[in-house]
């Protein structure tokens, strides 16, 4: 377990005995769309800070804007936190749930004249609110009396006024140096159904505010934001100290994760699934969980890029190998190997008999022994990758041309003779060989005859029809989401659907999401949606890394 900053503060405010031993933290996503990989950064910080240091994270889902919240998303996030391995226990809430506490507080703040009803329109709060380098102006409606502000809060929230015409300010400072301090806006007026709470409220309070609310009544020990949250800080302690809400939370900020090539606003990636741009939320080309748990990705890999990739205040965006590099790692310990052809063409052993057929034996996986071993049989017609043939071989070129001879995988030493072409297409249509018999894998034999290239194949008597997925960058630009147009960025050849490739027999039997890796062709896993008994699909996750290697057969 590496360290990093908050991990330093907690521990200093447990030997100072600064929250009384406790550590209480949560993740506290909006329900207005799906988790990406940046949430997994937040949600493994929030959930592992609670678990080492034996204390609890809450799950809570801050639902205070209902015009763009739905249940679906609700129930996503729910299913995606606990499928990366997270547990809330009983400790699932609603910034809903608190709008009466919220509501209270307000009334509260209004009698010790902190806060205020402003009637000015939208614009014109905008436009006194000031700059960055002004000063703000008061609204003439700043000093309105207690009771005229109770009057017309209470007369707000039993919707006596359209939306817009008022709103509740907190009494800070119009002149702060920071923007969020001159008098912000704590309620707005909303006449929209809640998912939640129907029609009971037609008055919302503001993030900031409810936020800092939850918190302390959930009694947050450490809430922790990303950084763009640091000048909300003032504004939260604010809220903390001068509402008698039970507790005192304290609000630390990490620099949020972003990933080349990869684009992680919301409201950009619902755009996506709006314009048709990929097939849904769960587009295994997505950052979202949904899709990289669909295109192959495990809680585990994901686990263990957000522990590599750190938790620290500096902006950084990190590159996404790194984030294929730690399923490549999980995947390579843990999926059983299998073959498949994604693009096959027929092989001839023209001296091996007809009818005749023997056993190969194929390890699952060459370092777990205890996984036991498959069997795949050799015949005389078989299939190898139409990649691994070359009619004239280029320079550096180990494996099947005229002459060559290379290892079939788990059977013999084979010598290319010749191939047969389509008359008009002039595409290769059937390659032939011969076989050394004395040179079978794992007979004495085996190794008598040297050679550089060692390719998969399958026998066409068992060989199964499958669909195959790959995958490219959704994008061409390393940085789409700076781009002023990212859609200009779209990489359009991102997808390819090989429907003809094959897969050994083994497979049939794989259950949804399963990985394995397809030897020399990456790793995959069943596609959970699309995949049926009769008719398997599966999804490249990644490709192997050593590609260039294998390449020479090694
Ligand atoms: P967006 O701005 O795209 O709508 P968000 O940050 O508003 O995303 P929330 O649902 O509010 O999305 O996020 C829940 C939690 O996840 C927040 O605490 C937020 O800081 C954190 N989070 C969101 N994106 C990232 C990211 N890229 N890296 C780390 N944490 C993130
Ligand atoms: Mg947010």
């Amino acid at each position: 377990m590496s360290t990093n900053f908050i991990r330093q503060i907690i521990e200093q405010d447990l030997e100072r005995n600064q929250t009384s031993g406790r550590v209480a933290t949560r993740f506290p996503p909006e329900p207005n769309g799906y988790l990406h990989i940046g949430h997994a950064k937040s949600i493994c910080l929030n959930f592992g800070l609670a678990r080492d240091f034996e204390g609890q994270c809450h799950l809570r889902f801050d639902d205070t804007n209902p015009a763009k919240e739905d249940t679906e998303y609700v129930d996503s996030i729910i299913d995606t936190v606990r499928w990366l391995g997270f547990d809330w226990g009983a400790h699932l809430y609603y910034a809903s749930d608190y709008f009466e506490h919220c509501y209270r507080y307000a009334e509260s703040l209004i009698e010790r004249g902190l806060a205020y009803v402003d009637s000015l329109p939208f614009e014109k709060i905008r436009e006194y609110r000031g700059t960055l380098t002004t000063p703000g102006t008061n609204s003439p409606y700043r000093d309105r009396s207690v009771i005229d502000n109770l009057t017309l809060f209470r007369a707000m929230r039993e919707g006596q006024y359209q939306d817009g015409e008022h709103v509740l300010r907190l009494k800070i400072d119009m002149a702060s140096a920071n923007m969020n301090l001159r008098d912000p806006i704590i309620y707005r007026i909303r006449h929209v159904s809640h998912w939640r709470t129907g029609n009971k409220w037609c008055i919302y309070p503001m993030y900031d505010y409810a936020h800092a609310i939850s918190d302390a009544l959930e009694s947050i020990t450490h809430s922790i934001c990303t950084l763009e949250f640091e000048d909300h800080r003032p504004l939260y302690n604010w809220v903390v100290e001068h509402t008698d809400v039970p507790s005192q939370p304290h609000q630390y900020e990490f620099s949020r994760l972003n990933m080349t090539y990869t684009m992680m606003s919301k409201r950009k990636l619902l755009d996506l699934v709006t314009q048709g741009h990929v097939s849904g939320w769960n587009d295994p080309r997505m950052p979202t969980l949904v899709g990289l748990r669909r295109r192959g990705y495990t809680p585990q890999s994901i686990r263990l890029f957000c522990e590599r990739i750190g938790v620290s205040k500096a902006d950084s965006l990190i590159d996404v190998t790194v984030l294929e590099d730690c399923l490549r790692e999980d995947l390579n310990d843990n999926a059983p190997r299998r073959v498949a052809i994604l693009k096959p063409v027929k092989l001839i052993i023209d001296n091996y008999p007809e009818g005749q057929s023997e056993v190969c034996t194929a390890p699952n996986h060459p370092h777990h022994p205890e996984w036991g071993h498959r069997e795949l049989h050799f015949t005389r017609e078989l299939f190898v990758e139409r990649d691994d043939f070359m009619t004239e071989p280029v320079k550096g070129f180990f494996r099947l041309f005229p002459g060559a001879e290379v290892r079939l995988r788990y059977a013999y030493v084979i010598r290319c003779t010749s191939f047969d072409t389509d008359p008009t297409t002039g595409e290769v249509t059937v390659i032939h060989a011969d076989y050394l018999p004395d040179t079978k894998s794992g007979t004495p034999g085996a190794d008598s005859v040297k050679v550089k290239g060692n390719i998969h194949w399958l026998s066409s008597t068992e060989a199964v029809r499958a669909e195959i997925r790959l995958f490219d960058r959704l994008f061409k630009d390393p940085n789409p989401g700076a781009l002023d147009d990212y859609q200009q960025a779209l990489n359009h050849d991102s997808l390819i659907v090989l429907k003809d490739a094959l897969i050994e027999p083994a497979l049939l039997t794989a259950e949804n999401r399963e990985s394995f890796q397809f030897e020399r062709n990456g790793y995959f896993c069943v596609d959970e949606v699309d995949s049926k008994t009769t008719s398997p699909v599966f999804n490249r996750a990644v490709t192997l890394r050593d590609s260039w290697n294998t390449t020479k057969g090694k």
